[in-house]
């Protein structure tokens, strides 16, 4: 699924529309909740069955759209279904028991209830609702007039820090040509760099992520400063919520355009498999903007990598920064020492430079194995014309084990 957005432009009374939509979709998930929660054994089904029931009995839920009010229910199936997994899998801690919601700010319609006009710049919501016709405003690039209405799977309207925008989810294959380089890369995150490769290049954090750390920590003192509840405490937490929103974006785009040059440019590419969700608990900010980027990178380089259909490898983090790419020998350092010197063969390299190396050297041990991102032609590419003879070298005497 591709999704496309753009940004709604209309009058506040449509506004207010969509917001009431907000509310149905709020009021039928949380009646399906209640309903769950009060009798046993409600199956998904029962649900769907239920949103027919409330249908009749309220009124003003007939305005949405009946494709959206079933997607409502789905939407406390969800959480219901998650939360028995959850269970079911003893996941250790909170299993997530599903919650009332309260401040939903989405409205998702499947098939019907919209339309798109063939110049692709308006659209109009044809439920009760009274939201009516709306302009769109995104990337003249981006044509969602191109697509044909069965292949726009939903269209969901979503309330953010600064307005209304809508996504069209487009079931697409798009496969694009990838053009072989004979190259193959390891990345590894490094604490300063957003990443550095096997080659040795190093590509540097985005300047306007200092700029974007200084500015959000402004802004979240300022939030802190004002007294509970006053209109100036809801100011400040408006301003904060947008700048966040805009270090989002902008990330998003950094993350998107780095990955697609490094997925042209190679036919393999290794990663080390960090545990991104233990990473943000890390209150440094500066480092949990870092690691949210890294997770956005990746999903970037992963979703790149299936339309150009090379493989993606994750490979285990352990001794990556330790062991020695030239011999195998494990060098023991701390998270200061920025270069790795091998005591038994003498190399010398940047520390995140050697983790690359043994980063691409573990996904090519294993490329024959479990791997993420799959292509038909990829046996021959992996097995490794360019893998350098040091890689077998160090299969056989060091990593067998
Ligand atoms: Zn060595």
């Amino acid at each position: 699924m591709v999704i496309f957005e753009y940004k709604l432009d209309g009058s506040k009374k449509q506004y207010a529309a969509i917001e009431e939509a907000m509310r149905v979709v709020q009021f039928i998930r949380n009646k399906c909740l209640r309903l769950w929660m009060d009798e046993q054994g409600i199956s998904k089904n029962d649900l769907q069955v239920y949103c027919a029931v409330l249908a009749k009995e309220y009124p003003f839920a007939t305005h949405l759209n009946s494709q959206a009010r079933q997607a409502s229910a789905d939407r406390a199936w969800f959480a219901i279904s998650r939360f028995y997994d959850n269970c079911k899998s003893h996941k250790p801690g909170k299993k997530g028991y599903p919650k009332f919601q309260h401040d939903n700010r989405s409205v998702e319609y499947k098939q019907t209830g919209w339309k798109l006009e063939p110049d692709g710049k308006h659209m109009t919501f044809t439920d009760g609702c009274g939201i009516g016709r709306l302009r769109l405003v995104g990337n003249p690039k981006q044509r969602i007039a191109d697509f044909s209405t069965e292949q726009i799977k939903r269209v969901r309207i979503v309330h953010r820090a600064d307005g209304y925008y809508v996504q069209f989810g487009v079931k697409a294959e798009r496969v694009i040509e990838h053009v072989p380089t004979g190259k193959q890369v390891g990345i590894d995150v490094g604490l300063k760099a957003y990443y550095t490769d096997s080659e040795g290049n190093t590509v540097e954090n985005p300047r306007h992520y200092r700029k974007a750390e200084q500015k959000l920590k402004r802004l979240h003192r300022n939030v802190s400063r004002k007294q509970k509840k006053s209109s100036n405490r809801k100011k400040a937490r408006k301003q904060l919520a947008r700048a966040c929103l805009k270090v989002q974006r902008q990330r998003e785009d950094f993350a998107r355009k780095m990955a697609s040059t490094l997925v042209s440019s190679h036919d393999l590419i290794a990663y080390e498999q960090l545990q991104i969700r233990n990473m943000v608990k890390n209150h440094h900010l500066a480092k949990s903007i870092h690691d949210a980027g890294w997770g956005t990178f990746i999903s970037w380089v992963k979703a790149y990598g299936l339309m150009h259909t090379i493989p993606i490898i994750a490979v285990a983090p352990q001794f990556t920064s330790q062991e020695c790419s030239a011999c195998g020998a494990m060098v023991k350092k701390s998270l200061s020492v920025r270069t790795h010197i091998c005591t038994s063969c003498g190399v010398i390299l940047d520390r995140d430079h050697n983790a690359a190396l043994n980063i691409l050297a573990k996904a090519l041990e294993r490329t024959l194995g479990h791997r993420e991102t799959s292509s038909s032609s990829e046996e021959g590419n992996a097995s490794g014309q360019t893998a350098s003879p040091r890689l077998s070298k160090q299969k056989t005497s060091k990593r067998a084990g």
